[in-house]
């Protein structure tokens, strides 16, 4: 349920700028502002249509404060739907806060995180994947997943989710129809066609499914780790894709006693890629920390660089190396191509698949690399213009119909009775309403809109 109080709170990052907004949104909007700000012109904000502004000063009491322009939207046309006015003035900490204090004074309450997004909800401005797309927008490191973004904040996602559930919604419909009233003269219904509709669906979010990875990896970033034994060439590496020395290089093993990370992009995909100790047992405690560490990064990689190097034989570690890899995404580099080759490069290929041959000392095989990163992200033809899922809220939402989508296909197949693929495909349809938040209960609301800073 909406809160009937006018909102408020500073919708520009902390910190000093040319200038600041204040977003203030609820039925008082422009009679609280009308209390603090006198325009230059004597005109009252009261007295604006929406989208007009008015210059002149915040007051508290007979002080003034600061400069402002104040900007009025009148609901329902605003972003939450409510009466809003956007108070822009300078942007110093204190005379912000003091700005926002006055507002408080004259009687906002201050707004709760996410709480003018989550206004926008309620009010039906947006569905709950919309809004979503504007906290993947605010968190977009590339370009690619900033218009990914844009689209699905734009309604891309919602309006490919209700697509689908449209079509498995006709279906319902016909079948408690027919199941309900055997004594109409219902259309019969041809289960073949009904399996078809079915199958549709379930291949059409599962595309969406696929694109998941792709689509994290373009907007947020995935996890990426680089491994293999010391001295292998993996902080050399890490500074190579980052661009400058982030890692420390010596020729001295074990060197790289933590897990360094850094955010790179690599062609449009974002990684956050981390270069982490060896993997080899030490009686070094610190060390022994560092590996642990490796092995629990490797774990919850989305993508593993194994290095190697190839101007040593394979040794015990490699091996050992090579089996925490099993079932993982893994691309194996072989580094070092500059000196003579030794390693066994066949066993690589058989446990493996086949390695990237470069030189991270001076760069020699990196495009290939970033292409294989690319390649196996899904990010090289990536089509920022198609729906997206933009978090694993959504991404549960869609397995979930997808169960109860093949449970449908299942009951069909068999020829089990209708009404029972209808109780599957009515499933499959909660679940898609529960992504786009029309069928989302209370306790999923929150958590979607705790995720979001104080004035947005
Ligand atoms: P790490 O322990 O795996 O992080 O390895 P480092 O990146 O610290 O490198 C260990 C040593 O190998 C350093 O002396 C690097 O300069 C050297 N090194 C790294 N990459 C290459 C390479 O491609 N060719 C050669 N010849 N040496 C390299």
């Amino acid at each position: 349920m909406i809160d009937n109080k006018t909102i408020a709170a500073v919708a520009t990052p902390a910190g000093v700028g040319g200038i600041a907004t204040i977003r203030v949104s609820g039925n008082q909007a422009v009679e609280i502002c009308d209390k603090a700000f006198k325009s230059v012109s004597g005109k009252k904000l009261g007295k604006l249509n929406g989208y007009q502004a008015l210059y002149g000063k915040i007051y508290d009491g007979e002080q003034p404060v600061d400069e402002a322009v104040c900007l009025v939207f009148k609901g329902p046309h605003s972003f939450t739907g409510e009466d809003v006015v956007e108070i822009t003035c300078h942007g110093g900490i204190f005379v912000v806060k003091k700005v926002l204090r006055v507002i408080f004074d004259c009687g906002a309450v201050p707004a709760q995180a996410g709480e003018f997004s989550k206004r926008a909800f309620l009010n039906g401005k947006m569905d709950l994947s919309g809004v979503e797309g504007i906290m993947t927008l605010i968190n977009s490191q590339g370009e690619q997943g900033m218009s990914a973004a844009l689209n699905v904040l734009e309604g891309s996602l919602s309006r490919k989710v209700s697509e689908i559930n449209n079509s498995l919604v006709e279906i319902c419909a016909h079948i408690s129809a027919w199941v309900d009233y055997p004594d109409e003269e219902i259309e019969e219904l041809n289960e073949a066609e009904i399996l078809k509709t079915v199958s549709q669906a379930k291949g059409e979010i599962n595309s969406l499914l696929d694109r998941f990875d792709s689509g994290m990896a373009v907007t947020g970033g995935v996890e990426a780790a680089i491994i293999g034994k010391p001295n292998a060439g993996k902080s050399t590496l890490m500074n190579l894709l980052t661009g400058y020395d982030r890692s420390i290089v010596t020729d001295i093993e074990g060197t790289t006693r933590d897990v360094v990370e850094e955010t790179v992009n690599i062609d449009g995909c974002i990684l956050r890629l981390s270069d982490t100790a060896g993997i080899r047992e030490t009686g070094d405690t610190v060390e022994k920390i560092g590996v642990k560490r490796s092995r629990e990064k490797i774990r919850r990689s989305s993508v593993v660089i194994a290095v190697f190097d190839s101007g040593d034989e394979l040794s015990k570690e490699d091996k050992e190396l090579i089996s925490l890899c099993e079932g993982k995404p893994v691309i194996p580099v072989l580094n070092k191509t500059d000196k003579p080759a030794k390693i066994d490069r066949d066993y690589i290929v058989a446990t493996m698949g086949d390695p990237v041959e470069m030189s991270a000392i001076d760069g020699n095989g990196l495009q290939e690399l970033k292409d294989k990163i690319t390649t196996l992200l899904g990010t090289k033809n990536f089509d920022p213009n198609a729906a997206m899922l933009t978090n694993e809220r959504q991404r549960q939402c869609c397995l979930k119909a997808v169960e109860s989508l093949t449970e449908a296909e299942n009951a069909l197949m068999m020829g089990i009775t209708l009404d029972a693929a209808g109780v599957c495909i009515d499933d499959a349809v909660s679940a898609l309403l529960e992504l786009t938040g029309e069928k989302a209960t209370q306790a999923v609301v929150d958590k979607v809109f705790s995720n979001f800073c104080v004035g947005k």
